[in-house]
């Protein structure tokens, strides 16, 4: 099971049931493009579910397009109604994702919820450091963004990986590997063999969101699901679940898009 960002805002329920397998849509006669504005096109992206209840919308910050989940029984033509309405949605997520943090000298990210200065150290002998709430970089100007993203992935290895071994020790609920990935749609997930993959880009958010988002995929070792029961545990995991979903929902977006 899965934390999915919150930018997705699930509506329109289908009809009826018929099981397929999650698959890719490529229609020929599906429309690639929705309209928001005149000269505002922003591509969409179709992707059929079997366990799709309804149509859901998610923005995909990478892509910078709207990727549409239809349940088995839809077609692409059936929920394009339904899109048109959510047109100030799907602008109002894509304004947001304008603000996002770019990993360009003279710019500020956040590291742990805190802003941190980019500087260009064009002839510094290491490659990339933090000091004093600013980001060193050394070597050529085009590669800056690169080398800070590389950075920050392998410092939240070792932050992410110190901090879910924290919690696993202290719960008694332990995962069988951790993975530190680049997803433009989730923050973490627990596999049913128990391993939990964790978005690097958490590196970024508050440390009190990194504790709730772990505890959420700890407690997904004990229910695969998000039953009550598994709500209760997490809360017992962590004080931090509604703040933290609360932040994710309106920083969220940011951080994945963040380049
Ligand atoms: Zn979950």
């Amino acid at each position: 099971m899965s934390a999915p960002a919150r930018a997705e805002k699930p509506t329109l329920l289908s009809q009826r049931g018929v099981s397929t397998a999650p698959r890719i849509l490529t229609v020929d006669s599906a429309p690639d493009v929705i309209e928001l504005a005149p000269d505002c096109r922003v591509p969409i992206l179709w992707k059929q579910s079997s366990r799709a209840r309804r149509v859901s919308l998610r923005i995909d910050p990478l892509r910078q397009a709207v990727t549409v989940t239809l349940p088995g029984p839809l077609t692409p033509q059936d929920a394009m109604p339904f899109l048109k309405t959510q047109r100030h949605w799907i602008t109002k997520r894509l304004a947001a994702l304008h603000n996002a943090p770019a990993f360009l000298a003279g710019r500020t990210i956040p590291v742990g919820g805190i802003p941190h200065l980019i500087v260009h150290q064009p002839a510094a002998r290491s490659g990339v450091w933090i000091e004093a709430q600013q980001i060193f970089v050394s070597g050529t100007e085009e590669f800056i963004g690169r080398r800070v993203r590389d950075f920050l992935r392998n410092h939240a290895r070792t932050v992410l990986g110190q901090e879910l071994r924290t919690q696993a020790q202290a719960t008694g609920l332990r995962p069988t590997r951790l993975d530190i990935r680049d997803t433009s749609s989730r923050w973490g997930s627990c596999s049913s063999s128990g391993r939990i993959m964790l978005s690097w880009r958490l590196i970024m958010a508050p440390a009190s969101v990194r504790h709730y988002l772990i505890a959420h995929e700890l407690a997904h070792l004990r229910h695969m699901n998000h039953s009550p029961a598994f709500w209760a545990l997490v809360d017992q995991l962590t004080p931090h679940r509604h703040a933290a979903e609360h932040w994710l929902k309106h920083h969220g977006s940011a951080l994945l898009g963040a380049r």
